[in-house]
């Protein structure tokens, strides 16, 4: 493991998997590209796991292929894909110790006995559980056993890792640190890793690019930024991120909202159901005058809120509708703060003005 492992795309073509009348998967394409960490983000039941085991070999799909590289692998058995595997629930063996854990796949491929031992102890290393090989598994806490299954699936230097909410059983403090962690461990290993979350937190952290999983479907493959900045569809605009939906009309190449025609940078997109997208951080409070490409808002206060770092203003609009407002808070600043009642001028940039299609969802 002091080379970097040989890493490979993985190509889904059209992969369908039904249960009776659910579509787990319903046409997925995906392309991953070699070395590169994907994540399938979504909500729950909308198909990740399915997916992830269609990569693993444990689900056969009912139609679709999948390639890792130039090699087509739908009927390939799992344990001869070179895919390593991490689960939620670590499915670690309670009666071995942490070096008979991590030395499981080394002993299923046939590793001679002293390679073996050199191997698992570079794992645990890996994992910053070096010297730990002959501890029991109960003896250890929750974010050390995620440890030992990550050094599981790593030591035999797959070339593809995949991982299902390895996280999600530990607490935030740990998920935080754990998720830089990985990060570092896949630039250093540099295998194709696709990984599961609904977190979609954990996923602007640690991905390269994201995959949105709605009903099945890919709603949006994009890199974090591109995701959070100019999402596609109201389903990829309301899961990442906070935001609020103004109804807007098309006024040739651009959008009305009220009266007033709106200064954008980015493209109105095809369609007549189109949202204007705000991102309550993206939203000034105006005093005076508005700086140069601000669109302005009329609105008023209807609940200030503290929340230690930052503030989140609720307002209404003149249509009625409510937008959230989130700032930063400094010493002092808080106290100066519009209260509920007041009449303010709500200010949006032109870059953070975004129309968005509806009825993608
Ligand atoms: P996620 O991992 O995103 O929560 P899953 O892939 O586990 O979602 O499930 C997707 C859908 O397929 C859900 O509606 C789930 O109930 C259904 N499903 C998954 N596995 C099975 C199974 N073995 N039998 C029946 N239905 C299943
Ligand atoms: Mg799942």
């Amino acid at each position: 493991m002091t080379t970097r492992a040989e890493a490979l795309p993985i190509t889904v073509r059209g992969v369908t998997k039904t249960y009776g009348r659910v579509h787990a998967l319903d046409d997925v394409s995906l392309d991953v590209k070699s070395g590169e960490f994907l994540t399938l983000l979504g909500p729950s039941g909308s198909g990740k796991t399915t997916l992830l085991m269609v990569l693993a070999g444990f689900t056969r799909p009912d139609r679709g292929s999948l390639r890792f590289g130039e090699d087509e692998m739908i009927r390939t058995a799992p344990h001869l894909r070179g895919v390593g595997m991490v689960f939620q629930n670590y499915a670690l063996f309670p009666h071995m110790t942490v070096a008979g854990n991590v030395g499981y796949p080394l002993r299923l491929r046939g590793v001679p006995k002293a390679e073996q031992a050199e191997r698992i102890e570079r794992a645990l290393e890996l994992v910053q559980l070096g010297g730990y090989g002959a501890r029991g598994i109960e003896q250890l806490s929750g974010g050390q056993k995620q440890r030992v299954a990550l050094a599981r699936s790593i030591v035999f230097e797959p070339r593809i890792l995949l991982m299902d909410e390895p996280l999600s059983a530990l607490d935030k403090k740990l998920r935080d640190r754990m998720q830089i962690e990985l990060r570092h461990l896949h630039e250093q290993l540099g295998m194709t890793t696709v990984y599961v979350t609904h977190d979609q937190r954990e996923a602007l952290t640690m991905s390269d690019r994201i995959a949105v999983v709605n009903h099945g479907r890919i709603m949006q493959l994009a890199t974090p930024q591109q995701l959070y900045d100019r999402p596609e569809n109201k389903f990829v605009a309301d899961f990442i991120g906070d935001s609020t939906f103004l109804a807007v009309t098309r006024d040739g190449q651009g959008v009305r909202y009220g009266g007033a025609r709106l200064q954008m940078d980015g493209a109105v997109p095809a369609g007549d159901d189109l949202l204007l997208m705000i991102r309550p951080e993206r939203v000034r409070l105006l005093d005076g005058e508005a700086p140069e490409g601000t669109n302005v808002l009329d609105a008023t206060v209807t609940e200030l809120v503290y929340q230690g770092e930052s503030y989140l203003l609720y307002a209404r609009l003149e249509d009625g509708t409510e937008i959230a407002v989130r700032g930063a808070i400094r010493e002092g600043t808080f106290a100066k703060l519009p209260r509920a009642g007041s009449a303010v001028k709500l200010g949006l940039h032109r870059a953070d003005t975004v129309v968005i299609a509806d009825g993608s969802s």
